[in-house]
């Protein structure tokens, strides 16, 4: 019986890319420091995600954030983007002026609940007001009345107790 012919080398497999020629390592980042099982993780994941199917440049992007566990997300996606951690409440007056100095760049914004609803409220509403172009993402780990400067969510059945404050109370 005359030998089977040998078959061909399977060709190798080509590795996925995108529209513009990135593939996904393209948009990891560092590894995340964050708990495990983090929330935080599972959306910069996402973010990877979007990224990478839309075919985004990384270097025309760059990320902003607050202060908080979800602000320090952004160095864990999109490594070759740029990025700026900026003062705790303070990003949306950052990212506008980085959005007027450069047209040409898109955004995305990571923020947390503290850092957008209680310490940087008034930021936040003007860059609504404003309207910047820009994806702003708030990530709530639902510790906002923790930084202690919106009471109202202390109230008798908001589901928060107030530490006892006596010299408070007195005062009120
Ligand atoms: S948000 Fe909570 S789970 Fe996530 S890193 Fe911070 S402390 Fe850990």
């Amino acid at each position: 019986m005359p030998p089977l012919p040998s078959m061909p080398p399977p060709a190798a497999a080509k590795p996925a890319v995108n529209a513009i020629g990135l593939g996904k390592t393209d948009y990891k980042g560092l590894e995340s420091t964050l708990c495990n099982g983090c929330g935080h993780d599972a959306i910069s994941a996402s973010i990877i995600e979007a990224c990478y199917e839309y075919g985004i440049q990384p270097e025309k992007l760059i990320k902003l954030s607050g202060i908080g566990c979800s602000s320090k997300s952004p160095a864990y996606f999109l490594n070759r983007s740029h990025a700026f951690n900026t003062l705790h409440g303070r990003m949306p007056s950052v990212a506008t002026g980085a959005l007027m100095a450069n047209h040409l760049v898109n955004a995305v914004a990571v923020s947390g609940d503290g850092d957008t609803g209680s310490i940087g409220l008034s930021q936040f509403k003007n860059v609504v007001r404003r309207n910047v172009e820009m994806v702003y993402i708030i990530e709530n780990n639902g510790v906002r009345p923790d930084q202690g400067t919106v009471l109202g969510d202390r109230r008798p059945g908001s589901g928060v107790e107030a530490p006892a404050r006596p010299e408070r109370d007195a005062a009120d």
